[in-house]
């Protein structure tokens, strides 16, 4: 998926594990400009790789970490840690704004920002109409950005410069994400995600060097960021694409209206990539939420939203149909293999690890003591939120693609 311009596809090309094959080559032969490679996976491109190899997803982390350094990597993280980062502060911000709807006609729905792809269409095709609904929250890779050449930068005693930062993504359109001018560090030439490379790119480099993660010794991810230790694992329960809608909800119910959620019950509307959830109480709808997958949803919803007809106060909004597992960038079916029952095997991969409640994760918490001076400071609305932008209107010699 994508509405990408032919200047923005320059952007994504030049990220590519070739790029991170230059960087890890240069490392070995060059003493100067030595870079500190850190690289943060995706639980969507695990899962993806698990299929492929017939592995769990946990053991998939661990084969894969172990691949990454003896390529000379020397950090290997989960996004899954700043994927907590984005799921606290969108609950918060859907509870402040949820609080101001009677005084500001903006204020909801609030619209997830975590899809790049949905973005990206966004602000070319409907900039002010759509754009004031958009959470500000990053996204769990920009999250990550913040979190590598920022806190863990400081951690390390290194300069944000110093440090190469790759993530593992589904998706081709975070490559599009990581090069937005919201994401340099202030007053710098430095990109807070240096290059992205896609599941698929990954097994391109697993080829490359004629190594099955079949037969690679597994190790432990690094615990800095990492929520994988041991058989301790984290999910993403309620969907494909970090579990935004199932979070959120479930906060809120809570925080504005006492409830204690154990379950959701999803309804399927129109397909079953377009799901409603809602909180009742004699009768009267409390919380109104959807999820959103793929382009035909979006524009409806889209649509909907423009005409004041949208009665949700929460969507959780992802280009691809059944979301980030399904990304354009995760590994292609083998032969014999139906695309449908590859992404049936990856989403149940994807599934089969233990819950974990954003809210009780202590290690997230004491970063937000230590570094950001507490949840909702300005340091956190600086290093974990970003804003969006009107683009003109598509001008002839720019291809658009959607
Ligand atoms: Fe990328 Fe698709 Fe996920 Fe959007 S839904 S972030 S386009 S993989």
């Amino acid at each position: 998926s994508g509405c990408i311009t032919s200047a923005e596809s320059v952007l994504i090309t030049q990220q590519s594990h070739e790029e991170l094959f230059k960087v890890l080559h240069n490392n070995k032969t060059n003493d100067k400009e030595q870079k500190v490679v850190v690289v943060s996976v995706s639980p969507q491109s695990r899962a993806s790789l698990a299929a492929h190899y017939d592995l769990s997803s946990s053991e998939t982390g661990k084969r894969l970490t172990s691949f990454l350094k003896s390529l000379g990597v020397h950090h290997v993280f989960d996004t899954n840690f700043s994927r907590t980062f984005s799921l606290l502060e969108t609950q918060k911000e859907f509870v402040e704004r949820f609080q101001k709807k009677e005084q500001d006609c903006k204020a909801l729905p609030l619209l997830t920002s975590a899809c790049p792809g949905w973005i990206c269409y966004a602000e070319k095709t409907h900039g002010e109409d759509i754009l004031p609904y958009i959470s500000s929250t990053r996204s769990p890779q920009q999250m990550m950005g913040s979190l590598v050449k920022c806190y863990f930068a400081e951690q390390q005693g290194l300069s944000p410069q110093q440090i190469y930062h790759v993530t593992v993504m589904p998706c081709f359109d975070k490559k599009l994400e990581a090069s937005r001018s919201d994401f340099y560090l202030t007053n710098d030439e430095t990109r807070e995600v240096d290059c992205v490379i896609t599941s698929g790119e990954v097994l391109k480099m697993l080829e490359a060097e004629n190594v099955s993660l079949k037969d690679v010794t597994p190790v432990p991810l690094d615990t800095l960021f990492s929520n994988v230790s041991g058989d301790e694992y984290l999910s993403h329960a309620g969907s494909s694409s970090g579990g935004y809608l199932h979070h959120v909800f479930i906060y809120a119910a809570k925080q504005l209206f006492g409830e204690e959620i154990k379950e959701l019950t999803y309804k399927t509307m129109r397909n079953k990539d377009f799901q409603e959830v809602t909180l009742e109480r004699d009768g009267v709808v409390l919380l109104s939420f959807a999820a959103a997958y793929g382009f035909r949803n979006i524009q409806n919803l889209v649509q909907k939203q423009k005409r004041g007809k949208s009665p949700y106060h929460f969507v959780e909004v992802m280009a691809c149909p059944s979301g980030c597992i399904n990304g354009g960038g995760q590994v292609k079916p083998e032969s014999g293999q139906t695309p449908k029952e590859l992404l049936q095997k990856v989403e149940d991969l994807y599934k089969a690890d233990l819950p974990v409640v954003p809210e009780e994760d202590v290690r997230v918490f004491e970063l937000y003591e230590t570094w950001l001076q507490s949840v909702g400071s300005d340091r956190a609305r600086e290093l974990l939120h970003t804003q969006y932008h009107t683009v003109e209107k598509m001008t002839n010699g720019l291809t658009m693609k959607w």
